[in-house]
């Protein structure tokens, strides 16, 4: 029997379009099959393609040992209402977008200290899957 891959991560609206896998991980390259996103200056769906957004790497929870990374190129579309070129890109409610890292050195510190503190807020700011897998879920 052969479960595709799609079914076992378990996450609606998505394609996979490719899977490696290695002895450690398993990495699948996905897409959104949503089609739109909601406009941020008018909250009407835009529908337009523009262009695909900065790559976002998703840990999903193991499964069967291996950590789980999604990669996805969210898709950014254009309002059809609003006037000018306003694009969004696209969400789901299954994982968080990252945020904006902003931080720069103070007089005071030093450089050691202030490429510390920026690499912990961009752990922070890594997203990350809310959803849980619902094979893994009901392994006994
Ligand atoms: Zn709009």
């Amino acid at each position: 029997m052969t479960i595709p891959i799609e079914h076992l991560l378990n996450i609606p609206g998505i394609r996979v379009l490719s899977v490696k896998y290695d002895e450690h991980k398993i990495t699948c390259q996905i897409e959104s099959t949503q089609g739109y996103s909601i406009c941020h200056t008018c909250g009407r769906k835009a529908t337009e393609f523009h262009e695909h957004g900065q790559e976002l790497e998703l840990r999903h929870l193991p499964l069967c040992g291996r950590q789980v990374i999604l990669r996805l190129r969210p898709k950014r579309y254009r309002c059809l209402y609003c006037e000018g070129a306003v694009t969004t890109t696209e969400r789901a409610d299954w994982y968080e977008m990252p945020k904006p890292v902003v931080a720069k050195p103070t007089r005071n510190s030093s450089y050691s200290n202030w490429s510390m503190a920026h690499f912990k807020r961009s752990l922070r700011s890594t997203a990350s899957l809310t959803m849980s897998c619902a094979v893994c879920s009901n392994a006994p």
